[in-house]
């Protein structure tokens, strides 16, 4: 091929801020048959905000939010930020916990003077025995379900926005003849939910970051090469076991050094773009 063609592509890239990293990235690219998505701050926007505590029996709703924002304060999870910043907005004072053990795409265990306190999702605490009867999922967004001592004390709505172009950017996609796939280690009812509102073809949800990447060898067997595109919060190995990685916005540093292609803004559809500019430009090049 010719290199020249290259840099017409990465030159077109750039002024839509979309970073190839070299003409090996843009070969790799116009052969994908899927685009698999990290959901959140892939296709949401990723800013969480609690839209309200939910104690059981008689525990106050600002206590439950304290423990949960004393347990999260030493994660960088988004929803943990989520968390420690309503407790703050309300003037509640946060504990700093004596032992803390963050597990990935699950939820925070930390140690408060109370006791030990659990926040993560329904599998997290259902993995130390906790009693789960007096929840009621009522809600389709993300919740973080806390549990003092091993004992249920209540859950924590967090809600999070869908891109405005995403839509758009999914259908675009479709367009261009690819399958669009969500991957997730959120619940079910709320990848459902966002698939709905955007259209894309198919979602796997409730993975762990190494599910991500097993899933994603499922995927590249049944239909070929695969686009992934993450924040790089929990999807690193699959951004890097993917045939083309895609870091996305304000990803973290670690994805942008493994990614094949940096999209600089969060737009969803710097995606599409880029399979555009790929396939225009490696027809030059031939
Ligand atoms: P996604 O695949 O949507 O980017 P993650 O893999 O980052 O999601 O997290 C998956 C799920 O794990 C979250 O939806 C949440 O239920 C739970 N989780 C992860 N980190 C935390 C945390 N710090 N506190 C509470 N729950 C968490
Ligand atoms: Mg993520």
């Amino acid at each position: 091929s010719v290199p020249l063609a290259f840099f017409s592509g990465i030159g077109a890239g750039s002024k839509r801020g979309i970073l190839f990293k070299g003409g090996a990235a843009l070969e790799a690219i116009k052969d994908i048959k899927v685009v698999a998505m990290d959901k959140t701050g892939t296709i949401t926007e990723g800013n969480f905000v609690v839209q309200n505590s939910v104690p059981t029996g008689n525990i106050e709703a600002d206590y439950l939010l304290a423990l949960a924002a004393g347990c999260e304060r030493t994660s960088t999870h988004p929803i943990a930020n989520s968390i420690v910043n309503a407790a703050c907005a309300k003037g509640l004072s946060l504990e700093r916990p004596t032992a803390v053990n963050e597990f990935s795409g699950r939820g925070v265990q930390a140690t408060l003077s109370d006791g030990e306190v659990l926040c993560g999702n329904f599998d997290f605490l259902e993995s130390f025995q906790i009693d789960l009867s007096d929840y009621k999922n009522e809600q389709y967004g993300t919740e973080v379900l806390v549990a003092l001592n091993r004992r249920f004390i209540g859950h924590i709505i967090i809600s999070d926005t869908i891109k405005e172009d995403a839509a758009a950017a999914i259908s675009a996609i479709k367009g261009l003849d690819i399958l669009t796939v969500m991957l997730t280690g959120d619940g079910k009812s709320s990848a459902e939910a966002v698939a709905a509102q955007t259209g894309i073809d198919d979602i796997r949800a409730k993975l762990l970051p190494h599910e991500k990447l097993t899933e994603l060898r499922k995927i590249q067997d049944s239909y070929g090469q695969v686009m992934f595109v993450g924040d790089g919060i929990n999807d690193a190995p699959v951004l890097a076991g993917a045939d083309v990685g895609a870091a996305m916005g304000s990803g973290a540093d670690a994805a942008i050094e493994a990614a094949d292609v940096v999209f600089m803004t969060s737009a969803m559809e710097a995606i599409p773009q880029s399979i555009s500019i790929a396939r225009i430009t490696n027809k030059i090049a031939v």
